[in-house]
């Protein structure tokens, strides 16, 4: 759709009450401007930091700026969700035979519920100002989003590279809708991380080369979940439980001491995610297992590179008695190279 709305018919304030009455529980609008941090990105992939995510570097001319997505933006909407269910932290769930699940993995895919409430608000805008050109994403697009986020005022990118606002923490889905409504920046967030480095201390790979600095291959949301090959041995101890992704770098935040805890129901834990018992997961078939991460993020990784991220932290359990369970599963899954690898692995280190 084109045509320009002007500020004379909608505000920065009527979206603002748009966007909290259909979910959202931040909003605020940047510039679409070619800010310093949006150039970190071609020194970040020139050292290879990426790893195996190509996509990011074929596209990365348009994440450098939203006018290369859509050359007539005047204003980039920037919307925040919580998705912190109340449960306690990671680092608080010592038991080694359950599976940490990344907490923003618990729930449903949030590209389906954050883009169908971003289609809510994309209409109630309308409805008050008319018709307008838009592009919106929530993750998969080439739309640098924490650095947006920053300069909308929604929070500043912390040394462990999420972004953390003040009253909410860092447990945040991040969306964008850029449009070309003329609508009034809110003022960009200061820098609250101050002499603190709990983060990078805490990180078990250190993936964290420097504040504000991530070596994605040594870091475990990647190594668990967009690599689709071998864990590599050097990083197996440090997976520990972690099933699907991390979340210490946020654990030990101060920040999220007292972060947003949300009732909204799509981001509380789904019945077989909640913190289950590694070997429970191990021993259902493919099937099964299909039909627990359908609908949930958790499917981006698949039941292969979840089985290989199982027999890993089941290797990890200390339990002897695991390598039996390991090493008797007969699934599809099980019997593929890759998957092997890792129950060999595990099997071995399980029985010393
Ligand atoms: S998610 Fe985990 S592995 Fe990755 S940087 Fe944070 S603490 Fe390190
Ligand atoms: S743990 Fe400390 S340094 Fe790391 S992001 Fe939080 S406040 Fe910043």
């Amino acid at each position: 759709m084109t045509g320009h709305v002007s500020s004379r018919t909608v505000s920065p304030e009527q979206i603002k009450a748009c966007a909290a009455a259909v979910g959202f529980d931040v909003c605020g609008i940047a510039p679409p401007a070619a800010f310093p941090e949006l150039g970190f990105l071609e020194e970040w992939l020139a050292r290879g930091y990426h790893g195996d995510m190509h996509y990011l570097a074929r596209n990365a001319e348009k994440r450098a700026d939203v006018r290369a997505i859509m050359p007539s933006a005047t204003a980039v909407i920037m919307l925040g969700t919580v998705y912190n269910a109340d449960r306690p932290y990671s680092a608080e769930q010592c038991d080694p035979g359950r599976a940490r699940i990344a907490r923003y993995a618990w729930g449903d895919d949030y590209h389906t519920v954050i883009d169908d409430r971003m289609g809510r608000l994309v209409a109630a805008i309308r409805d008050i100002g008319g018709p307008f050109e838009h592009r919106a994403y929530v993750d998969t697009g080439p739309v640098q989003e924490r650095v947006y986020a920053r300069y909308a005022g929604l929070g500043w990118i912390g040394k462990n590279t999420c972004l953390i606002n003040r009253d909410l923490g860092s447990w945040l889905f991040l969306s964008a809708i850029i449009c070309d409504l003329f609508l009034e920046p809110d003022t960009p967030a200061l820098d609250h991380c101050g002499r603190c480095t709990l983060c990078i201390d805490a990180c078990p790979t250190g993936a964290l080369t420097a504040p504000y600095q991530l070596d994605a291959r040594r870091c475990l949301s990647y190594l668990t979940i967009e690599n689709k090959n071998e864990i590599p041995v050097e990083h197996r101890a440090a997976v520990a439980s972690h099933a699907y992704g991390c979340d210490i770098c946020q654990d030990v935040c101060p920040w999220n001491r007292k972060a947003g805890v949300t009732p909204d129901l799509p981001w509380q834990p789904r019945p077989g995610l909640d913190a289950p018992r590694l070997l429970d997961l191990w021993s259902r078939d493919d099937t099964e297992l299909r039909t627990l991460l359908k609908g949930s993020p958790m499917k981006r990784a698949g039941v292969r590179r979840l089985r290989r991220n199982l027999a890993v932290s089941i290797g990890n359990c200390g339990d002897p008695a695991a390598a039996d369970d390991l090493d008797s599963h007969d699934e599809e899954t099980c019997r593929d190279p890759l998957v092997r690898e890792h129950v060999a692995w595990a099997v071995e280190k399980l029985r010393g």
